[in-house]
């Protein structure tokens, strides 16, 4: 038998012991390493230790979880036969030894050690913005309207989700003939489109046929999307820690829609197989009490009804005014007039030794040019939308109030560096129809399926409120908030205004970075990669960088 090794915590490993580590670090000696073959669990109550211990982490994973009996830990990891159904089965049996550990951390943050992956298939686009609403430690990813026909049939059925309630109530037919009609649009006018849009812009020399199919497909795709109604059946994936699921399961278990409370119970089960110990609380007591708080704070602002000092709390049809909608579907509520002050502060405090109030003040004394000069030098050269200017930049906040349709909404609600909150999906506020399409002819067909369908909104609505939101189409305007601070501001409008983006949102886009220009023409200048042009085939550069990099990586095969 060879000499003990050492880590670099003074820890003495036999070479027995050695084997029994080597399978589940990246290294036996390094400071730096990683975990590998081990349940997400293991790995979360191991990492909670570093809190509570001196030991190093070879040290603490080999004596109290693969050296401790009570853990499990032969069952759970021990060999190709402990998987699936008798992984679980083992973590279930130690449940209580890593429920000890676990809150022995003391803090709920824990549950952010444990990660999962979770797909959820055939859920509505409704059921998809609520789980896509999660912001820290949820990252998913649906299925594209863009590159994704959403016409296909299953068992002759347009795939769009019943409503329960719905298809309980009177309505039932005539729900299924409005949302019928809208697929029945969608499906007639595809191909008529994608003929449009060729036309409209033909293929040059330089561009592949791959390339331009794909640009024009994706164009006709856009163009068509305002067709699709909320009940639209897609799919999303879900990656992210067992704090963030457990908030996000108890939201969904709050909610008055009731596809949301059983996706969160099945979920919860999918779960349960990968991250029970993070996940139970959703379900729990305290998870119930905290629903039960997420459902009263709704319930009673929404009970306060026609006392609502003039303002609509409820239907999601009653239309309010014939053209509501104003010239721009951004509107600029709130700005810091101090901001470019305030800015110019948080950028110099760093680099020196005075408290806030005291920089501030100094700063408070500069020329202008002497302000602009130190954001020019703050914000440098910047080569790409990548370089962002840093935390200084989250002093100054906006909040603007967007009026546009749902598609755009569905679209910008993705980003979670910022406070965003909408109104209900409504037919109130209007529709926009393509000009691609009025421009070819189409649009009666269009018109005629969003308007069957708005009549159907309007009569389920009087019924049944909340799930008559599953009859809006996209093409119809939704309203929400969105706050934001100015270095997410840069990293939104310079991604959503570029070229390939739908135009509904790049014009959200551009006018935001118009709006912040207005009031803060210092603080905007560095946002370079706002793209203000109009492009009659958003994906066309996209699909040509694409072949570049196909052939690329073709030549470098061969
Ligand atoms: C051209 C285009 C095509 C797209 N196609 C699809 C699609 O087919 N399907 C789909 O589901 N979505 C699609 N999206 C949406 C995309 O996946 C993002 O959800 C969306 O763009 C939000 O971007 P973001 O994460 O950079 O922004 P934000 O959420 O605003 O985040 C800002 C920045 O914070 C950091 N950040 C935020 N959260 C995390 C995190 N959890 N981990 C690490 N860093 C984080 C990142 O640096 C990020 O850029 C598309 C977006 C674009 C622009």
């Amino acid at each position: 038998m060879t000499a003990p090794t050492t880590d670099p915590w003074g820890d003495r490993f036999t070479d027995d012991e050695r084997a029994l580590l080597a399978p589940f670090v990246t290294d036996m000696d390094a400071p730096i390493f990683g975990l590998r073959n081990l349940p997400e669990v293991v790995k979360g109550a191991l990492f909670s230790r570093y809190s509570r211990t001196d030991k190093s982490l070879r040290r603490i994973l080999l004596d109290e979880f693969i050296q401790a009996p009570e853990s499990g830990f032969a069952a759970i990891v021990g060999g190709a036969a402990a998987t699936g159904v008798e992984q679980l089965v083992a973590v279930r049996q130690a449940e209580a030894f890593y429920e000890r550990v676990l809150v022995g951390y003391g803090d709920d943050s824990v549950a952010e050690l444990g990660g999962a992956h979770v797909a959820c298939e055939s859920i509505s686009n409704i059921a998809a913005k609520a789980l896509e609403d999660s912001r820290l430690g949820i990252s998913p990813l649906e299925k594209s309207t863009r590159y994704v026909v959403f016409n296909r049939k299953l068992d002759g059925r347009y795939r769009y989700a019943r409503e329960p309630q719905i298809m309980a109530s009177r309505h039932a037919e005539r729900y299924q003939a409005a949302l019928d009609g809208l697929f029945d649009a969608y499906s007639a006018l595809l191909e008529p489109t994608i003929a449009a849009v060729r036309a409209r812009t033909p293929r040059d020399a330089g561009t592949s046929e791959r390339a331009y199919n794909s640009a024009t497909r994706a164009k006709a795709c856009d163009v068509l999307r305002g067709l699709l109604p909320m009940a639209t059946l897609t799919n999303v994936g879900l990656f992210g820690n067992g704090r963030a699921f457990e908030y996000l399961l108890t939201r969904l278990y709050a909610s008055p829609l009731a596809e949301l409370p059983a996706l969160a119970a099945d979920m919860q089960i999918a779960l349960d197989a990968l991250i029970p110990s993070f996940v139970k609380r959703a379900a729990s007591e305290r998870g119930r009490a905290q629903q039960a708080y997420l459902r009263g704070m709704r319930e009673r602002v929404a009970a306060l009804g026609d006392r609502s000092w003039g303002m609509r709390v409820g239907s999601p049809s009653a239309p309010l005014s014939p053209n509501p909608h104003p010239a721009s579907p951004v509107t600029l509520v709130e700005y810091d007039r101090d901001a470019e002050a305030k800015t110019v502060a948080a950028i110099l405090y760093p680099h020196t030794d005075l408290p806030l109030e005291q920089v501030r003040a100094l700063v408070g004394g500069l020329a202008a040019e002497e302000r602009l000069a130190i954001i020019r030098a703050y914000v440098g050269e910047r080569g790409s939308r990548f370089q962002r200017p840093g935390r200084a930049f989250e002093e100054p906040y906006y909040t603007f109030d967007i009026l546009a349709d749902l598609g755009a909404y569905r679209d910008l609600q993705r980003h979670r560096i910022l406070t965003q909150d909408r109104q209900r999906y409504t037919i109130q506020h209007g529709y926009v129809t393509p000009p691609e399409l009025e421009d070819a002819g189409l649009a009666q067909t269009y018109v005629q399926a969003l308007e069957r369908a708005a009549e159907a909104v309007e009569t389920i609505g009087v019924d049944l409120p909340e799930p008559a939101q599953y009859a809006v189409p996209m093409a119809f305007r939704v309203r929400w908030r969105i706050k934001l601070n100015l270095r997410a501001a840069y990293h939104m409008a310079e991604l959503r205004s570029a070229p390939q983006g739908h135009p509904s949102y790049r014009r959200i886009a551009q006018a935001i970075y118009e709006r912040i220009r207005a009031v803060h023409p210092a603080l905007a200048e560095g946002m370079r990669f706002v793209d203000m042009a109009d492009y009659e085939l958003e994906r066309l550069d996209a699909e040509r960088r694409l072949d570049a990099k196909l052939s690329r990586a073709s030549t470098s095969e061969g």
